[in-house]
């Protein structure tokens, strides 16, 4: 039977940032993911500055290999309505291929990596567990995603009760027809919202890459949805007419509507797994890698006792960072939705303040400095 000190249920960034920050404070920790890496993950692939200093990522290293796109400006508006430019005097979000990016975290991160191995048995043994009948240790991370199997060995109901954000996309390698064709610029990522704004759409282009998508809160006409906004694009120009169409779809939840536990004796659920993304723009990586580096924390300071009552500090630590649900409850009121969403989704003031600085930039709130 092997051993480590910590099991990891899943690659993505939740998982990698944990193993990062475990393997640097000198713990053995293992890495199972179902996947072979590199792998596909379905993104838009936009992360924030913060994910940068999180992760003390080298961006002139990463970007020598990898496509790391800068992003100063962005086009935002109502899908059939107008839009707006915002810029920024420096760089305020990156876009990357997550295809990259979590190959990269995660080979980086030290751990020892067992890929293309999904989670088939999580087994508790007095205070250890057994994992695929093969190896025994005494904390598991489950950093397995939406879908994650430590979340659902925990009780969630995945899929029944829960609230999900619904989203799909498309990304790909442009030619040069689609290339010269295309008129978002890779500084500038497009933005435009439902009426309802209940969701939105995006276009954002890295090098030769596009990637085109869009999500809302709820899954009804998601495709009849998104359809019209790849219509929009293309009536504007934005986009070449001859796009690829075989969108891929994902589901995750929004921190504060998921009620999912996130430990218990033994066990930590991290990133998309405990439900942590950012209500107002969906953003995801942020919190993963946070989350992830968070539970490292508290396993570091736990010193070997992973009772329940000892991994509490973990739950403290994301209320303290993403706030209560009340707090995080700040979904456009019913009556912008439906009168004025057009008219302040085309006002400057607000489109910087509100919804790029406050709603997706999170320009209030430092990076998370982890010990
Ligand atoms: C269409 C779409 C666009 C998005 N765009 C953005 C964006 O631009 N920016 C942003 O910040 N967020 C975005 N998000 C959200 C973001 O993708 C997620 O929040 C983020 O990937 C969560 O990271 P994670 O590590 O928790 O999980 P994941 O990245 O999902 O990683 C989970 C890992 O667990 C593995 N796994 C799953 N099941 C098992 C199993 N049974 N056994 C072993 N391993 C398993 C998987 O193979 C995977 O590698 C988007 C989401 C969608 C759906």
């Amino acid at each position: 039977m092997e051993t480590c000190d910590v099991l990891i249920v899943g690659g993505g960034p939740s998982g990698s940032s944990c193993a990062w920050k475990l393997r640097q404070h000198g713990l053995a920790v293992t890495v199972i993911d179902k996947s072979l890496f590199p792998r596909d993950k379905v993104c838009a692939g936009w992360i924030t500055t913060a994910v940068v200093d999180a992760l003390q990522l080298d961006t002139e290293e990463y970007g020598k290999k990898h496509v790391l796109q800068p992003i100063s400006s962005f086009r935002t508006g109502i899908i059939g309505g107008g839009d707006v430019e915002t810029q920024y005097p420096g760089t305020v979000s990156y876009g990357i291929r997550r295809y990259e990016l979590d190959d990269y975290l995660l080979k980086r991160s030290g751990a020892h990596l067992q890929l293309g191995q999904p989670l088939k048995s999580l087994v508790r043994d007095g205070k250890q567990w057994i994992v695929n009948d093969a190896i025994s240790t005494p904390m598991v991370i489950g950093a397995g995603g939406h879908f994650c199997p430590v979340a659902r060995f925990m009780g969630a109901q995945v899929g029944a009760d829960e609230p999900a954000i619904v989203a799909k996309e498309i990304e790909f390698k442009m030619n040069s027809y689609q290339y010269f064709n295309c008129q978002v610029r890779g500084y500038m990522p497009e933005i435009y919202f439902c009426h309802d704004l209940k969701g939105y759409g995006w276009c954002i282009r890295k090098g030769r890459y596009l990637n085109i998508g869009s999500g809302r809160e709820d899954s009804h006409g998601l495709s009849e949805k998104l359809e019209q906004f790849c219509d929009f694009l293309k009536k504007r120009g934005r986009i070449p007419q001859n796009i690829p169409e075989d969108f891929h779809g994902h589901a995750y939840l929004l921190y504060g509507r998921a009620k999912r536990k996130q430990l218990d004796d033994g066990v930590l659920l991290v990133g998309d797994a405990a439900g942590l993304a950012y209500p107002q723009s969906g953003e995801g990586i942020r919190p993963a890698v946070e989350s992830g580096l968070m539970a490292a924390t508290t396993i570091m300071e736990a010193a070997g006792d992973y009772s329940q009552a000892r991994l509490q500090t973990y739950s403290n630590r994301l209320l303290g960072r993403f706030g209560t649900v009340a707090e995080t409850n700040v979904k456009a009121p019913v009556f912008m939705r439906n009168y004025f969403a057009g008219a302040l989704l085309e006002n400057k003031w607000f489109t910087r303040h509100v919804v790029l600085d406050r709603w997706f930039l999170h320009s209030g709130q430092e990076s998370l400095q982890a010990g």
